[in-house]
């Protein structure tokens, strides 16, 4: 039997297959890595492999009730428990990991197993992992406990020692176009949301890439623009309140503005060493040598490290702005 529907990850599902071939499925499991590289995918592809009626060498039928079900989001037996929010400070509560607990005392209602999807694990408040303790130790039979996370060391460690670890790597840059083209985006924005991705498929997927182009727009017309000081300061206040919200300064969509210029560079550097050409820049591609592209590669990261942390951002892009104006920006 064969896990489906799950992009690179080969080592990740070799392990769950071999596992679930020779009938040693762990009653819980911790899939380890970083966000939108299908750990959660995986999870329910084990669900659907696992209880499958009419598999096929390659895979789940994918059209048995079983299957269906857990496609359209319907399957009574496969139960997924998140924090409620992206925060830091959003927790999974005790209440909702309880009643989860109760469910596994009946046998699943679909026969075959039930799962218990617990996505970002590290979002566990005290209470709720001590009440997750007993189960994750033995839960009764048919139950699969399976708990996502970043980082096992976000994790009490009498939840991780009773977890066997999988580990999800992130995805390079070339699968995630591939799938994106897969799913309708055109090549240029398809190799552009990989660039930026960082390996992974979900934050891809979450891109808007016209906003990012806008940004970027006005960030190269500012450089290209000369201007002093005192104009890159008004022009940095500006992007800045672009990205001022109810709850502050978005500081991380700041960041992916300046991750697009970062590409531009890493692009601009490639195109001058003749190894690849530049079909999404916006206007004419950066007369840069090598040297100066790399440069200003390395400007735009300290300044992205700078306003992620707590820099005034405005501060910082105006520095970057003074740095990269040292090398021509325009042909
Ligand atoms: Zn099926």
């Amino acid at each position: 039997m064969r896990i489906k529907g799950i992009i690179g990850q080969r080592r990740a599902v070799a392990q769950l297959e071999d596992e679930l071939n020779a009938e040693r499925l762990a009653h819980a499991y911790m899939f380890v890595g970083p966000r939108g590289v299908g750990r959660a995918t995986a999870a329910q592809a084990l669900l659907a492999a696992a209880n499958c009626q009419a598999p096929a060498p390659d895979g789940p039928c994918g059209s048995c009730g079983p299957c269906h079900r857990l496609a359209a989001g319907t399957h009574e037996d496969f139960l997924v428990l998140a924090p409620p929010s992206e925060a830091r400070s959003s927790q999974i509560k005790v209440e909702a990991v309880r009643e989860a607990i109760r469910a596994t005392g009946f046998a699943p209602f679909a026969g075959g197993s039930r799962m218990i999807l617990i996505k970002q694990a590290e979002h566990l408040n005290p209470a709720s992992a001590n009440a997750l303790l007993k189960t994750l130790e033995e839960p009764p039979p048919g139950n699969i406990l399976v708990l996502t996370v970043g980082d096992a060391k976000e994790l009490l460690p009498t939840l991780v020692s009773r977890c066997r670890k999988v580990n999800f790597l992130p995805l390079g840059a070339e699968e995630i176009a591939a799938e994106l083209i897969r799913r309708g985006e055109s090549e240029a924005h398809a190799r552009l949301k990989a660039g930026l991705a960082g390996g992974s498929l979900g934050r891809a997927l979450d891109l808007d890439t016209a906003a990012l182009q806008t940004d970027l727009q006005r960030l190269v017309h500012q450089l290209g623009a000369g201007g002093q000081a005192l104009e890159d300061w008004g022009f940095a206040e500006e992007l800045v309140g672009a990205h001022r919200g109810t709850g502050g300064i978005d500081r991380e969509g700041i960041s992916q503005a300046l991750d697009l210029l970062a590409l531009y560079f890493r692009d601009a550097a490639v195109a001058a060493a003749g190894r690849g050409k530049l079909a999404w820049l916006p206007g004419p591609p950066a007369a840069l040598d090598i040297e100066n592209a790399c440069r200003a590669f390395a400007r735009v990261r300290r300044a992205q490290g700078q306003i992620l942390g707590n820099a005034a951002p405005e501060l910082a892009l105006v520095v970057l702005l003074a740095g990269l104006k040292e090398a021509p920006i325009h042909a």
